[in-house]
């Protein structure tokens, strides 16, 4: 399956996505953690990138688009892959078309997680990630059995330097001024299918579940 999560910052695409990579054995492709990772190792791409994601706004295109058509060439991506945070524009969402014509293939569905904004500044500004293994929690709806500290490895827990009450107000800016008209895009393709977001976690990976199940017989 090649498919594309979509959904505000906040709306629980890295915590799906940790899910759906699990049970359907594909590939999770995540550009906000590709950029992380570059800022962190403080590589070209990483330090083209920091000035756009310090302060909330998006990485241009040409960059962004660069980093997900050398992934999507990886062996691993052969029998599916899913893209989380890409495409967020329609000029990377043309692009992504573009380099998977090339590739002979085609994406099969595009899953919105909606969120309403009110929600949205509780989820991003309580969320903790693993140092280790990038595991998501949240401080009260979805915390980890010893405070700090991830369930899964131990690692330490850090919060996001992006997700401070300012940045988020920009964040979500961005997303309806440039990522909103993706959804008529994609609709109009005859891909788009939604999950209410608000649900526990548990719900919500429930439905994706059946979702991308009933696309796939
Ligand atoms: P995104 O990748 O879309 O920005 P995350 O998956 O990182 O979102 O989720 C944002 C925050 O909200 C995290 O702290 C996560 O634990 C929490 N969260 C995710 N899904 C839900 C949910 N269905 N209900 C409550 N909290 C959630
Ligand atoms: P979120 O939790 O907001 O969904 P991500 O972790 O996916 O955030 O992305 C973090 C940051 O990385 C974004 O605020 C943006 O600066 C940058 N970024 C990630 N994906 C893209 C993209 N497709 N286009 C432009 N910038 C992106
Ligand atoms: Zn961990």
């Amino acid at each position: 399956m090649n498919i594309i999560l979509m959904g505000p910052p906040g709306a629980g695409k890295g915590t799906q996505a940790e899910y759906i990579v699990q049970q359907f054995q594909i590939p999770h492709i995540s550009t906000g953690d590709a950029f992380r990772l570059a800022m962190k190792e403080k590589t070209d791409l990483g330090l083209k990138a920091q000035e756009f994601v310090n302060k909330g706004l998006y990485v241009p295109d040409e960059i962004t688009n660069g980093i997900v058509k050398e992934r999507l060439q990886q062996p691993d991506c052969a029998n599916g892959f899913l893209l989380d945070g890409f495409p967020r524009t329609i000029s990377q969402a043309d692009a992504l078309t573009a380099m998977l014509d090339e590739m002979d293939k085609k994406l099969e569905l595009a899953l919105n997680i909606k969120v309403d904004r009110a929600l949205l500044l509780a989820r991003l500004t309580g969320r903790r990630i693993c140092k280790e293994c990038g595991a998501t929690y949240h401080v009260i709806f979805n915390p980890p059995a010893q405070e700090g500290t991830c369930d899964k490895c131990a690692g330490e827990l850090y919060q996001r330097s992006d997700d401070t009450e300012e940045k988020v107000g920009t964040r979500l800016d961005e997303y309806i001024s440039k990522t909103t008209p993706l959804l008529q895009y994609y609709q109009d393709a005859g891909i788009l299918k939604e999950v209410d977001g608000e649900r526990d976690i548990d719900k919500v990976k429930l439905d994706i579940y059946e979702l991308i199940r009933g696309q796939s017989i």
